[in-house]
């Protein structure tokens, strides 16, 4: 890999750094003023920072190489987002990293909450030891309630039952298929509220979930319900949690989040039930590994021109649709490197359609990777997923994408492209993956062909006359260039038919003229993949 240039300008766990160093030139620079990062923020080819560092249209602007900005933990708003997207910039974040160190910390709160744990802690060093203050109540049998079931969420979730616990959850947002998989039966929030013993919340901070535990919800809870937020401060109203508190309907409270932060008072503070943390649902020695490594992992691919799965200027997928989407995009990459390979003309529009199981999955990606795989050879500056479109655009080409959730002549999935020419020819092509996942070439500008697209292929074009397999494995032969796999295609018996040969070496001009030089092929062309 080309060594690419990285400027850390906030503190990042070594680990992290470590694996920068093992790809990257990478340069600390923690302690540098903005008017020093503005000087030599040109030199660089990403940009790690933590919160503090404002990455705006100034810094992007004389950051002239940049390629990436890598935000070493969850919150982006420091860094302005849509300059970025227009400058072919991606960001990415790492929102998995801290999530099971914040599942942990409600579990403890849960726990705490159940068995009094902080208020005898504080009771005993106080000098006390009357036990018979203490009656906690078991989670086991006891109905969770978990409000989001997203990352963290599930984590609660997974854990929770192997505590013996029943699981419900309220997410009006995800499917079906997620509450099974998470063992949690699904339930309006009204249900919820009735029927928990104890509520967990661990949604984002939205209109719709600021105080979603009010005067109201409070008033349907089972009396001695539990409550915990370690999600995001004014989830639950704090004045309604007051009164619930007082009134002997709430039994215990745990907050991480509070409504304003720092919030060193509070009157919520004088309950022995309720046990408050410092915001420190992330604050563990291995959420900062965890982000030091991702955001360093992310840089490296950015950089590498591979897909970054927690760029937030992307088409958002999770880990999980990403495996199985990845050969997809792969794919398509190959399918964009074809058309510049085979003709000069111009481009006026492209078409991709997407066919069968393929459209259960977000495919923007696929998409996008076209794209950058079409570009590539024709562009000087390098092409990554946040680009492909603003240089397809810039270029007048238009662009467009359909899913049709039905099987295309017994593929399973198919991804078809249609490239109107600026002459108003049109070129096709059609990828598949085979039954082992391998990608597939099966149709080019309508001939029926099963090529594995990997490093280089040769594709001629011939009259449909005898001798002209012989003819093209003499030359081949000739050039000493190993044949892997070749197939032949034609649509009319005697007209004109294709060969499309994967070899392991690409053929010099010399060898290509050979070909085009005999009367009975038409082109002869060496597409790299
Ligand atoms: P996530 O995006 O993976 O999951 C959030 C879930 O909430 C999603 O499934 C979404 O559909 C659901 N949701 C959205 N609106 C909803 C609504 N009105 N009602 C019910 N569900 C709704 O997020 P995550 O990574 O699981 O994080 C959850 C929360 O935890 C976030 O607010 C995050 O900021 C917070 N967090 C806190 C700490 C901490 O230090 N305490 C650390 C990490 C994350």
């Amino acid at each position: 890999m080309e060594k690419f240039k990285v400027i850390v300008a906030e503190k990042m766990d070594d680990c992290g750094i470590e694996l920068l160093k093992e790809n990257c030139d990478v340069t600390l620079a923690i302690d540098k003023s903005r008017e020093e990062l503005l000087s030599v923020i040109h030199e660089y080819d990403a940009l790690i920072v933590r919160s503090v560092t404002k990455v705006d249209a100034e810094l992007m602007d004389k950051g002239t190489n940049l390629k990436i900005v890598g935000r070493a933990g969850n919150g982006i708003d420091n860094i302005v987002v849509p300059e970025a997207t227009k400058r072919g910039i991606i960001v990415c974040n790492t929102p998995e990293s801290n999530t099971i160190s914040a599942g942990e910390l409600a579990i403890g709160l849960m726990l705490d909450g159940c068995r009094d744990i902080s208020y005898a802690d504080k009771h005993l060093k106080e000098g006390n030891w009357n036990r018979n203050n203490f009656e906690g109540t078991e989670l086991f049998n006891k109905t969770l309630g978990i409000i989001g079931l997203g990352r963290i969420g599930s984590i609660v979730a997974t854990r929770m039952k192997a505590f013996g616990m029943n699981l419900i959850a309220y997410d009006p947002y995800i499917p079906d298929s997620r509450f099974e998989r998470f063992g949690c039966k699904k339930v309006s929030l009204d249900e919820l509220v009735e029927q928990a013993d104890i509520i967990t919340l661990h949604t984002p901070k939205t209109v719709e979930t600021t105080k979603m535990i009010s005067d109201s919800q409070i008033e349907k809870m089972k009396k001695g319900v539990r409550l915990v937020n370690a999600a995001r401060g004014g989830l639950i109203d704090e004045e309604a949690a007051y009164r619930g508190l007082k009134s002997g309907k709430i039994a215990s409270l745990g907050l991480d989040v509070h409504e304003s932060e720092p919030r060193k008072t509070s009157p919520l503070y004088e309950f022995e039930n309720v046990t408050v943390t410092p915001h420190i649902g992330a604050n563990t020695v291995d959420a900062q590994k965890n982000v030091g490594k991702v955001v360093a992992e992310q840089v490296i691919a950015g950089l590498k021109g591979e897909v970054v799965s927690t760029a937030v200027n992307l088409p958002a997928i999770n880990l999980e649709e990403l495996k199985t989407i990845k050969p997809f995009i792969d794919l398509s990459e190959k399918l964009g490197k074809f058309y510049f390979q085979m003709e000069k003309e111009k481009i006026q529009k492209v078409e991709i359609s997407y066919w069968g199981n393929i459209t259960k999955y977000d495919t923007g990606l696929v998409g996008l990777s076209f794209l950058k795989g079409l570009l590539t050879p024709i562009q000087d500056s390098q092409v990554n997923y946040i680009n492909a479109k603003v240089i397809t655009e810039n270029l007048g080409i238009g662009f467009i994408e359909n899913s049709c959730s039905d099987s295309y002549n017994n593929f399973s999935s198919l991804i078809k492209i249609k490239i109107t020419k600026n002459n108003g020819e049109k070129f096709t092509l059609s990828g598949t993956l085979a039954a082992n996942g391998e990608g597939r070439i099966v149709e080019l500008n309508g001939f029926e062909i099963d090529v594995t697209p990997y490093n280089h292929i040769l594709y001629i074009k011939n009259e449909d006359v005898p001798g002209v397999i012989g003819i093209v494995g003499t030359l081949v032969g000739e050039a000493k260039i190993n044949v892997a796999t070749m197939h032949v295609g034609r649509k009319v018996k005697g007209d004109k038919a294709i060969m499309l040969l994967n070899i392991d070496n690409s053929l010099s001009n010399e060898t290509l003229d050979r070909f085009q030089n005999n009367k009975d092929i038409i082109c002869a062309q060496v597409i790299s993949l």
